[in-house]
């Protein structure tokens, strides 16, 4: 297997906005990082300036968002700014933050992207881990959701989401496919926007989140379709939810070679099968080292 070189970003670049759950006005700053270093978060605004690796092993519980913590220091929303840096093929890199949480921008990750791309790319001497499938795997939620993956013979990984929340739901049903390169990721993925039905507003407003949220930063979804916005492409959930996998998949620190197949999953789903996925290369590794 042909494997890449690892990048990082060839100079600093900063973008700001909003909080979707505290409506806090922050900075992301990306630095450069050497090789093997990985992605991690920095919170600049407390004492010390903690960092926080960006792996499966600082994940703490959360709902319907993907968060990570630290000795205390946590930052809430990762998902996005990581899909943006596993998008790009950006795999050392210092993300400070002067927030609890990354900005919720537009509800997609293309102004990351947009940052990025100006901060330029460089290509560092070690090479990029890869973990290929082996078996197929599959994570089974409480609800039904399923997630799987599967040895696959195209290069790199292709992801098909399957968004189905009934013939009674706002949202249609849909269904997209993608094998994730840069160039895919950008012109097909990053400018996808999270979404939420307007029933569930409330109850996130009553337990503070969203003060500075409105039906402009989002996609809200009512019985007469999307709230005082424009969907981007027909099936534009869809491919946000294949936004958040790449985000979540990212946590496991290497590059994936595989199929990967989900119906109705988010965040939780997506973390089990990356951990599950880690130990069947361990078991794999252990019977290889065996024979
Ligand atoms: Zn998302």
């Amino acid at each position: 297997m042909v494997q890449r070189r690892q990048r990082t970003i060839r100079r600093e670049a900063s973008v700001g906005g909003v909080g979707f759950l505290t409506g806090a006005d922050v900075t992301l700053r990306f630095l450069p990082a050497p090789a093997n270093h990985g992605i991690a978060f920095q919170r600049v605004d407390l004492a010390d300036q903690p960092s926080v690796p960006a792996n499966l092993d600082h994940l703490t519980p959360r709902q319907r968002r993907t968060g990570i913590q630290k000795e205390g220091a946590s930052i809430e929303l990762i998902e996005h700014v990581m899909a943006a840096l596993s998008g790009l093929q950006v795999d050392n890199c210092v993300v400070q933050l002067d927030a609890p949480e990354t900005p919720g921008f537009d509800g997609s990750c293309r102004p990351v992207v947009d940052c990025l791309l100006d901060a330029d790319f460089e290509e560092q001497p070690a090479t990029c881990p890869t973990l290929a499938v082996q078996s197929h795997e599959q994570f089974v939620a409480d609800d039904g959701a399923i997630i799987r993956a599967q040895p696959f013979g195209r290069r790199g990984m292709t992801i098909t989401y399957l968004l189905d929340y009934g013939p009674r739901s706002p949202i249609p049903a849909q269904t997209y496919t993608v094998n994730v390169t840069p160039e895919s990721f950008v012109n097909e993925i990053c400018f996808a926007r999270t979404f939420i039905l307007d029933s569930e507003i409330a109850a996130l407003k009553s337990l503070g989140y969203g003060p500075r949220t409105t039906a402009q930063d989002l996609l809200v979804f009512t019985a007469d379709g999307v709230l005082d916005n424009e969907l981007r492409a027909a099936d534009e959930c869809a491919r946000h939810k294949i936004l958040d996998c790449i985000g979540d998949f990212a946590l496991i620190g290497c590059d994936l070679q595989g199929y990967f197949n989900a119906w109705r999953t988010g965040h939780q789903s997506n973390h089990e099968l990356m951990r599950q996925l880690r130990m069947a290369e361990t078991n794999h590794d252990a019977a290889s080292t065996a024979a």
